[in-house]
């Protein structure tokens, strides 16, 4: 009876842990940074070839996040083992030794080129990580442990409360540029505001981060030839859309049904970072191509 009794009494601590890991899950969605996720993250589908026209995937700042929550995992997850230090490790790929980088030619005039897909022959892809409000504590032991080399456009209103996370960042191999200060939407805003915003945003991460971005990308992708001519002037040699997008671990591409040489991948700091990153990885090694940095097939400045 009694043993009975002690062994009801776990089983209800156990259902009270259970609830309280599920409400805690369920908070993720809104928590900017910190702990680590409680779901193992692999109910999410395998990389699908969804197309998804207009879908640039760029987020809005985490006040308006309150309308992700669907997709969550479910009662089962909590019942697993926690996982263990590197859970990631086995479902990152292995990548061969990139090719020695090309660089591209640039074509002269009073804007910077702007490219979805770089002119390459090489059996590479690039990937992108934008904007910086959603800092995980995975993403440095990701870098590291994959090896790849990724190009971060941050924000800097995203990046503020806490610059030094991408410090490590930087120094495991992730190339910093420029994304504007604010993250508006340039497209039709005078020289003077896309100013403001391109080469402020520039100016700022040089100091922050000890080296000034030579390349950017516009907010959500929109841009006119204003924004192009006010990156030139702010000496900025390119800036870049993409081919690809990656959130909740799932790829969408904008044509065909896989990553192609030149592609340029787009994903976001996340809540999903560790799925996100590890789907464009598996992306990239399943057409046979390997990750390389955009400003190493950049002219050398
Ligand atoms: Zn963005």
């Amino acid at each position: 009876m009694l043993a009975i009794g002690r062994r009801s009494r776990i089983g209800a601590l156990i259902s009270a842990f259970t609830v309280l890991a599920l409400a805690v899950a369920a908070c993720d969605d809104k928590i900017d940074s910190g702990h680590n996720q409680l779901n193992g993250a692999s109910a999410a589908a395998s990389p699908s070839a969804t197309d998804v026209p207009g879908d640039d995937g760029d987020p809005a700042p985490p006040a308006s996040t309150a309308a992700t929550p669907a997709g969550k995992p479910t009662a089962t997850k909590t019942t697993q083992a926690p996982p263990p230090g590197n859970e990631f490790t086995g479902r990152l790929p292995k990548f061969g030794k990139p090719p020695t980088p090309v660089r591209i030619g640039l074509p002269e005039g009073a804007g910077a080129p702007y490219y979805a897909r770089i002119p390459t022959d090489q059996p590479v892809a690039f990937l992108t990580i934008d904007d910086g409000w959603i800092k995980r504590p995975e993403a440095l032991e990701l870098l590291r442990e994959s090896g790849v080399k990724v190009t971060l456009f941050l924000t800097i209103n995203a990046i503020r409360d806490n610059p030094d996370y991408f410090k490590p960042l930087r120094d495991a191999g992730a190339d910093i540029q420029a994304h504007t200060l604010t993250h508006p939407n340039l497209k039709g805003k005078s020289y003077d505001f896309q100013k403001r915003e391109i080469c402020g945003s520039a100016d700022q991460l040089a100091q922050l981060y000890g080296q000034r971005p030579t390349l950017f990308r516009p907010p959500f992708g929109d841009k006119d030839a204003t924004t192009l001519k006010v990156a030139h002037d702010c000496g900025l040699t390119a800036g870049f859309f993409w081919k690809e997008t990656v959130d909740k671990g799932i790829v969408r591409y904008q044509e065909g049904k896989s990553v192609q040489k030149g592609d340029i991948i787009l994903m976001h700091f996340r809540d999903r970072f560790v799925d996100d990153f590890i789907a464009a990885l598996q992306a990239i090694s399943a057409a046979g191509l390997t990750p390389a940095l955009l400003s190493d097939y950049m002219p050398a400045k």
